[in-house]
């Protein structure tokens, strides 16, 4: 059987691939094995997960959500998906404070990449763990909480700090979230008024083909309490059914719109966890830059879209709250990510990517790690204040580089 990521981009050729069913089991295979990563849900378009070693699923590990009411949090396991942890949470009157845009992700998965929704109030999912379990290169386990030393250099960590297998999430209390799309916002008058629409709502996200002079899709997610959305907005008019992000794949893959009110985790996703979103027909890039470039940067990318145009199947822009998590594609700044989701065909992608990162230089415009990119490693290496103290944190945990890859010893400095 070929073992391949959801996309199915990235091949994995680990010398040895185990489905580990303990946490015992895992710390004896770690201790045994001379390089080691884990491969969680299979998300990441990069070859961020992929190693020549031992290559460790976890999802068979029992699946545990401890939901404590009392301090407000969940432990999970590393083999729950959002999809298991969000309906257990809401059941006992909690709430996470923001989900990606399919509920399908492993959690230890997006937490290792700083996996992000949107919202300018809201920081990445990483953002929201609070202590974490893991396996170091010598089998053993140990645990991190907020305030520990290395802890915000552990979580955003690409698998370099230890095996995860267990997180424990901050919660909120649960509230209700209604769902308004907009056809056909003005680029310009998003690139006008940025701040302002990006915040007008909890979560909002706006998609484009790219075609015209609109961007097709603002999708508003904003709290039940909230009044309704207007039926004009800064030129965009209140769709009257339901709309998908991509032209022409079914509506009834994503979550419920038209103001409906209903539970975060049914809103917060653009996708039904019943439903996978187009599959194996895909890659994926992101660009995380200062939100107070997003006009400039909007209007920079515009002006090349001729040249990506051919790769593209939908853009989305989103908002992210800045976060302390040292390698975070949000560290320290507020942030607006650029993704685009191509087609399959890298003919077409690796020349829209370069034509893409042109556009960028001189943006700030940190990768996502978990998406495809071809910034040189200097690059990518400027763009992170606390990339020396990541690298200090690795070599000492990690002295052999056993959780190393050569993704990951691309644009860092790691014991091999
Ligand atoms: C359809 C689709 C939609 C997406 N939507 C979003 C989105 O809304 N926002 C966004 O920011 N990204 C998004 N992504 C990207 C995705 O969230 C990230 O790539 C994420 O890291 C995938 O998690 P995963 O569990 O699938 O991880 P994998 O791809 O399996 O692994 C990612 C990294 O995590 C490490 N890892 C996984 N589990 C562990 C563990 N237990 N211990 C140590 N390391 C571990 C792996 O070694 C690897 O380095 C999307 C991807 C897809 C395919």
């Amino acid at each position: 059987m070929t073992l391949t990521n959801w996309a199915g981009n990235v091949v994995f050729t680990p010398e040895r691939y185990v489905r580990a069913t303990s946490v015992e089991q895992v710390q004896e295979l770690v201790a045994g094995a001379a390089k080691v990563r884990v491969l969680g849900s299979g998300h990441s378009f990069s070859t961020v997960a992929a190693t020549d070693g031992l290559l460790l699923s976890l999802e068979d590990l029992p699946l545990n959500v401890d939901v404590d009411t009392a301090t407000s949090s969940a432990r999970v396991t590393a083999s729950a998906r959002f999809a298991h942890v969000m309906p257990p949470l809401h059941s006992a009157g909690l709430a996470l404070h923001n989900t990606g845009s399919l509920p399908h992700i492993s959690v230890a998965g997006a937490a290792a990449t700083g996996t992000h929704g949107s919202g300018t109030g809201n920081r990445c999912l990483a953002a929201g763990v609070t202590g974490i379990e893991l396996i170091g290169p010598d089998g053993e386990l140990r645990t991190l909480r907020t305030g520990d030393k290395d802890f915000d250099g552990s979580i955003i960590a690409l698998g370099l700090a230890g095996v995860v297998t267990a997180l424990t999430l901050k919660a909120q209390p649960t509230f209700d979230v209604r769902q308004y799309v907009y056809d056909d916002l003005p680029l310009a008058a998003l690139i006008a008024n940025f701040d302002e629409i990006m915040s007008s709502a909890y979560s909002v996200s706006a998609f484009t083909h790219w075609r015209g002079p609109n961007m097709d899709l603002l999708w508003r997610k904003q709290l039940a309490s909230d009044p309704a959305a207007p039926p004009t907005y800064f030129g965009a008019t209140l769709a009257d059914s339901a709309r998908h992000p991509i032209d022409g794949m079914p509506t009834e893959n994503a979550t419920q719109q038209l103001g409906v009110p209903g539970p975060w985790h049914e809103r917060l996703p653009h996708f039904r966890f019943e439903f996978t979103p187009s599959r194996g027909d895909e890659v994926q890039s992101e660009y995380l830059l200062p939100i107070e470039q997003a006009g400039a940067a909007l209007a920079a990318v515009d002006a090349v879209r001729e040249q990506f145009l051919p790769a593209l199947q939908v853009a989305e822009i989103r908002t992210i709250a800045g976060d302390d998590l040292w390698i975070s594609p949000a560290y320290g700044r507020t942030t607006v990510g650029f993704h685009f989701t191509w087609t399959d065909d890298l003919s077409k992608v690796t020349p829209a990517i370069a034509a893409l990162e042109g556009a960028l230089a001189g943006f700030d415009a940190r990768p996502h790690w978990g998406k495809v990119f071809g910034l040189p490693r200097e690059q990518v290496r400027s763009l992170y204040p606390r990339l020396g103290d990541f690298e200090e944190l690795v070599h000492r945990v990690d002295p052999q580089g056993k959780f190393t890859n050569a993704f990951t010893r691309a644009y860092l400095d790691l014991p091999a």
